[in-house]
């Protein structure tokens, strides 16, 4: 059988979802207060699993494929999958936050980068492009539009600024599972791709380089790190399509 997209979310489901999305939220809202110089990426997984323990839910990182602990932290270069550990940030670092939460076997998942203490103006408009790329892409994400509607109001967001959209990583369908087809690129051509349904539920996720757009991965095998070192933000959201237009399911103070 091929990997077919799930049917429309119904009213129960996505209701699941919007709680795992509330959770998510907390998360972000709870690590970014912590973010400063002197913390350790490892002290933000703690609030995250704190947060996940209290609110009932079960953690959808922790143990994905091995993967060790409730959240990515990706600093600097790192454009996604990084590994909590004793790293701790820098004054000038920026850090993105990657996390999720299922409530009642519903998946939801979300990103932020934030700046630590003072950044470059450089670094602060990446993680803005970034944001807006995103808030753009949610934008398209309205029953009878297509995947590549998506995807090209990311990029022009993305290129517009002189970034460049990392290659070879995408968001995604969720619902049941944390990953589940349809993916959805941070890059396309209007009217192209698959068409947006009532009920469909996505995670977008814009991945932005200053530097090169190709990837490798570090020797600890989850580590994604830009091909010339430049920095990279990434954000994300879990959204649902609904008669109102995309609801996004993981709103928090930051986006
Ligand atoms: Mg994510
Ligand atoms: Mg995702």
């Amino acid at each position: 059988m091929p990997d077919r997209p799930a049917p429309p979310r119904t009213t129960a489901e996505l209701d699941a979802m919007r709680a795992a999305g509330r959770v998510v939220a907390e998360i972000h809202e709870r690590t970014a207060a912590a973010v400063r110089p002197g913390v350790t990426t490892a002290a933000l997984d703690r609030i995250a699993r704190e947060v996940i323990e209290r609110r009932g839910a079960r953690p959808n990182f922790l143990g994905y494929h091995g993967f060790p602990a409730a959240i990515c932290a990706s600093p600097n270069e790192i454009v996604v999958h990084g590994i909590p550990g004793r790293r701790r940030l820098r004054e000038g670092d920026i850090i993105s936050i990657d996390c999720g939460a299922i409530v009642d076997g519903w998946h939801a998942d979300a990103a932020f980068t934030a700046p630590v203490g003072d950044v470059s103006p450089e670094a602060a408009r990446l993680i803005e492009v970034t944001r807006q790329a995103l808030l753009a892409g949610i934008a398209q994400m309205c029953d009878g539009k297509r995947l590549g509607d998506v995807g090209h109001a990311v990029q022009t967001v993305v290129e517009g600024a002189g970034f460049g959209v990392v290659q070879d990583y995408v968001g995604h369908g969720i619902g049941r599972r944390l990953h589940q087809p349809p993916d959805v690129p941070n890059e396309g051509r209007p009217g192209k791709g698959r068409r947006i349904r009532l009920g469909d539920t996505y995670a977008l996720e814009p991945m932005v380089s200053a530097g090169a757009t190709h990837t490798r991965e570090l020797a600890d095998g989850w580590s994604v790190v830009t091909g010339d070192g430049a920095w990279a933000a990434h954000w994300e959201h879990t959204v649902a399509v609904t008669e109102d237009g995309p609801e996004v399911l993981t709103q928090s103070a930051l986006a």
